[in-house]
């Protein structure tokens, strides 16, 4: 495993489903918890999203015994992007330093939402328990982030009820593109997108729905997987990962849509808890 020591840039995938967590016999392969990225560039750790993944994510940072340090960076602030935050371990520990990026709403609406969030009636009220200094970053989208040395990253706004951002980070040279909660529209090929994806090494996409399923749900936020293959031949990205499955999605379907996916794009997989891309 990397520990970020190599100076390299590698991903690390903790929830990879969309929507709703989907815990059962049938998504022990892939997983069923929801969004949530781990980055390692260089030194510096960054994750995108923090659904119900970011609770393995935190144990393994607090079993690692070194203090926390992270950017993380957010799509948006629906609850399978968020929902994990108050089971990320590390943000009840004195010394964790985390840095919350958002960019989706107006001023102060973000660090709003996130608040609502951890508190009552939906939680209890948790922010008087953390421990962590969080720091909230709003940015307006299109702007390009600089928050470590070295480190870049360009924003986007992606097609999403309620707004939502799409990033693309680079680190000595590597590059990975994050757009999930996207909808595309059918012929078309959203500017934005090719913007954050054009060379990328890897892409991650929103690859909700299939083809058929399409016309059923549009409007709701989200792509297929037959168009994120277009868009990454188009954008030359090297390799293409599927991801926010829809949670109805059992292995066995996921398996058929990554073997139909990589025979039209070869390398092209779909993402599973625990995938390690190391850059
Ligand atoms: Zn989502
Ligand atoms: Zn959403």
């Amino acid at each position: 495993m990397s520990d970020g020591t190599s100076g390299g840039l590698s991903l690390r995938f903790w929830g990879v489903r969309g929507s709703l967590p989907s815990p059962g016999a049938g998504t022990q392969l892939y997983g069923g918890n929801t969004c949530c990225v781990e980055l390692r560039c260089g030194p510096h750790l960054l994750l995108l999203d923090a659904g119900t993944g970011a609770r393995g994510l935190g144990d393994a940072l607090v079993a690692a015994g070194r203090p926390v340090s992270a950017d993380m960076f957010f799509s948006h602030t629906h609850m399978d992007h968020i929902g994990g935050l108050p089971f990320f371990a590390p943000i009840y520990q004195n010394g964790t330093k985390l840095r919350f990026w958002g960019g989706h709403l107006g001023r102060g609406a973000f660090e709003a939402a996130l608040d609502r969030s951890w508190s009552a009636p939906l939680m209890p009220d948790l922010r008087r328990m953390f421990r962590a200094d969080l720091r909230f970053e709003e940015f307006r989208q299109g702007s390009t982030l600089q928050p470590q040395p070295g480190l870049r990253v360009e924003t986007a706004a992606l097609r999403h009820p309620g707004g939502c951002t799409g990033y693309r980070v680079e680190w000595q040279g590597r590059v990975v593109a994050y757009a999930t909660d996207t909808e595309h529209k059918p012929g078309d090929l959203d500017p934005h997108v090719l913007h954050l994806a054009r060379g990328a090494d890897v892409l991650v996409y929103d690859a909700s729905y299939e083809e058929a399923e399409f016309a059923a749900h549009l409007g709701w936020g989200h792509s297929t997987w037959q168009h994120a293959v277009r868009l990454a031949e188009v954008a030359g990205a090297r390799r293409l990962v599927l991801f926010h499955h829809e949670p109805g999605r059992d292995d066995q379907a996921l398996a058929q849509i990554e073997q139909q996916a990589a025979a039209r794009r070869p390398g092209t997989v779909a993402a599973r808890e625990g995938m390690l891309i190391e850059l």
